[in-house]
C-alpha cells in the first residue's frame, strides 16, 4: 500500500483512513459514521470525504448514501428510525457546519429566500414584505 498524505492515519477501531492534511482535507472513518439500528451495520456518513489507501485518492460520500443501505437477511425490523449517526469530533463539526452554510449560500443565490431558522424571534415574513 502506498503510504498515506501526511497528517493521516489508519483508525486503529475500524482500520479506515482517518485524520486531516496540512490543507484541511478531513478523511472520516466509520466511527463516525452512521449505525443501522436494526442489524448494527456501520455507514459511512453522508456528506463527508474519505481517503481511499487502494485507489491513491479521495472520495465523497453523498447525502443519499443510506438510501443504499440493506440490512443482511434474517435482521428483524423493529420500531423507529434504524439510523444513528455517531458523534462528531471538532474537526468534523467545523466541516458539517461549513457544508451546511454552502448549501444554505446556494439556495439563497437560486431563490432569493434564505433558508434556516431566523435568529429574530420568527419575524421572518417582516424581511420578505415588499418595501
Ligand atoms: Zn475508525
Ligand atoms: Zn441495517
Amino acid at each position: 500500500m502506498r503510504p498515506l498524505p501526511e497528517g493521516l492515519f489508519v483508525c486503529a477501531d475500524c482500520g479506515d483512513v482517518r485524520g486531516k492534511t496540512p490543507d484541511g482535507l478531513l478523511s472520516v472513518c466509520f466511527c463516525q459514521g452512521v449505525v443501522c439500528d436494526w442489524c448494527g451495520a456501520r455507514s459511512r456518513r453522508p456528506i463527508s470525504d474519505h481517503y481511499d489507501p487502494r485507489l491513491g485518492h479521495w472520495l465523497h460520500t453523498p447525502h443519499f448514501i443510506l438510501g443504499a443501505h440493506v440490512c443482511p437477511p434474517g435482521t428483524a425490523p423493529r420500531e423507529g428510525r434504524p439510523f444513528r449517526a455517531l458523534p462528531m469530533d471538532d474537526d468534523l463539526k467545523a466541516y458539517s457546519e461549513a457544508m451546511t452554510r454552502l448549501t444554505f449560500a446556494m439556495v439563497e443565490a437560486r431563490t432569493g429566500i434564505r433558508p434556516g431558522p431566523t435568529d429574530d424571534g420568527g419575524d421572518a415574513d417582516d424581511e420578505a414584505a415588499p418595501s
